[in-house]
């Protein structure tokens, strides 16, 4: 990565704002920055900024690898982070940034403008910063609940100023499929749209039908058109953001399943298990690449999701395709028939210049030769799949399930007790990982599931303060992390996102 070119931008040419400002020595020394994620390095300076002009002092942008090379004073960094870089000098009159790449100036910018939110003030001082981790993920169960475009706009913004760089886009799922698939218009016609709004509610008595036709009066669901989708990926990608697609299989296939009923076992009404797809018929493999060369068209990234995760096998077992399948192939079991499933769409994926990632399930029966493992069901899976030489990004259910209550006065409290704390308290990092091993954990991410959150002011109450924990542990070194103020910094922006419309959860004070 030879960045030759250097730019110099001067935003604005106010020299005298300070001055207009009125706050010139004025106000005392402010406390050094209270960003989330806390920077690498942080050193203050005499004098003081008015917050409400820092956006628009001078700036002078430098994009120069052999520059920053020179500010990082002989430390190492690996060619992601020092893309991610950068040096920032806050003075009264004017700004300088140094980085490698315009993802640092980026970052950069989003500290500036995280500054600017959270005090009257901001010091003057110096910072030097980079990622800890290259993947710094959440993702959004637009399945269960459909949310919606302008929604998730309004999250990708909050994710780019906390610097998290992947969107987890978890599209399809049993109750309701959510992008639009040229080649297979049920999906959407027919399986986008249900009866009842409120997940539990279909789950457990589905009045009037699983789902129902696009048009009906209505019905609830939705699905992301091509153009919808087109539009989220260029404004994530101006804020640096990955946007990850995850087309489940081979469960999680409910409604894939009432949108083309032959995709199931050929068995009686499909046999016992009622979520999958059957692995057996070479038509589901057809009706996959269809799908996937779809969502390969539009989604730019190197992965695609395929999910992987809970599939009952039940109906393998004795559906005569799946069987003559396992004979075939010289398969021994149906873990293993999952496996094959597995393998032949991450050899697709491949032709098409695509990584797959899984659940840890795809860990039973055998991991496909490139996977990048989803550790969900604790760590373990993610020390098998290391141990194995693969990538991995932590995602613990037990710190990082943002479905979980925070507090029991919350609003529906459901699932495990996941306190800040918790969140914040968990590094990927996980014991047991050697020093060489080290490169195969990518980082973190966030999950929100939707089952029980339909409303998107509950889901932003379900997300934050949070996903500024998920922040902090995918950015900030293990060493700078520290409870006491991340509480309170977590505290000072709850109260900046608050004023900006999105719905924070706050921790009742107890009574004494
Ligand atoms: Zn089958």
């Amino acid at each position: 990565m030879i960045l030759k070119k250097i730019t110099l931008i001067t935003a604005c040419a106010c020299t005298l704002l300070l001055t207009a400002c009125g706050v010139k020595d004025s106000l005392p020394q402010p406390e050094p920055a209270d960003l989330i994620p806390a920077p690498v390095e942080l050193t203050v300076r005499s004098g003081s900024v008015c917050s409400h002009k820092l956006e628009t002092l001078p700036q002078k942008v430098i994009i120069s690898e052999k520059a920053l090379l020179n500010r990082l004073n002989g430390k190492t960094l690996t060619d992601w982070q020092l893309k991610s870089a950068y040096w920032m000098e806050i003075g009264k009159r004017k700004v300088k940034i140094e980085a490698a790449d315009e993802q640092g100036v980026f970052y950069a910018r989003q500290s500036l403008r995280m500054m600017a939110a959270l005090d009257s003030a901001v010091s003057c001082c110096t910072i030097l910063d980079w990622p800890r981790f290259q993947y710094r993920g959440v993702m959004l169960d637009e399945s269960r609940h459909y949310q919606g475009k302008e929604f998730l706009l309004k999250q990708l913004e909050m994710m780019a100023l906390l610097k998290l760089n992947r969107f987890h886009f978890h599209l399809v799922d049993n109750p309701g499929w959510r992008m639009q698939i040229d080649a297979y218009p049920h999906l959407t016609q027919l399986t986008a749209w249900r009866p009842v709004a409120y997940f539990w509610d279909w789950e457990v008595n589905a009045i009037g039908g699983d789902f129902v036709e696009e048009g009906t009066p209505n019905a609830y669901g939705g699905y992301y058109t091509k153009k919808d989708i087109a539009e989220i990926l260029a404004f994530a990608h101006e804020r640096h953001i990955e946007v990850i697609p995850e087309i489940e299989m081979p469960g999680h296939n409910y409604e894939t399943r009432a949108a083309y009923p032959e995709l199931a076992c050929s068995l009686p009404d499909g046999g016992p298990s009622k979520r999958e797809l059957c692995p057996g018929k070479e038509s589901t493999y057809k009706f996959l690449e269809n799908v996937l060369i779809e969502v390969f068209d539009v989604f730019p990234s190197q992965y695609i999701h395929i999910g992987g995760d809970e599939a009952g096998k039940k109906s393998w077992e004795t559906c005569p395709d799946c069987q003559a399948r396992m004979k075939s192939e010289g398969l021994k079991n149906v873990e293993e028939l999952q496996s094959y499933m597995i393998r032949r769409m991450e050899s697709f994926a491949h032709k098409h210049g695509k990584r797959i990632i899984g659940w840890d399930e795809i860990l039973e029966g055998g991991l496909a030769p490139d996977a990048t493992v989803m550790s969900w069901r604790g760590t373990e899976g993610g020390l098998k799949a290391i141990s194995q030489g693969h990538d991995v990004i932590f995602t613990p259910s037990h710190f990082c399930y943002l479905d979980f209550h925070q507090d029991s006065t919350q609003y529906r409290p459901v699932g495990r007790h996941l306190p800040l704390e918790k969140v914040y308290s968990f590094d990927p990092m996980v014991e047991g990982i050697s020093k060489a091993d080290a490169h195969h954990v990518l980082g973190i991410q966030g999950n929100l599931w939707t089952e029980w959150v339909m409303e998107p002011w509950h889901a932003e109450m379900m997300l934050y303060p949070r996903v500024f924990a998920i922040a902090e542990t995918g950015w900030t070194p293990a060493e700078k992390k520290d409870w006491p103020t991340f509480e309170r910094r977590a505290s000072i922006l709850s109260k900046v996102a608050h004023d900006w419309g999105y719905n924070v959860f706050v921790k009742p004070i107890p009574h004494k």
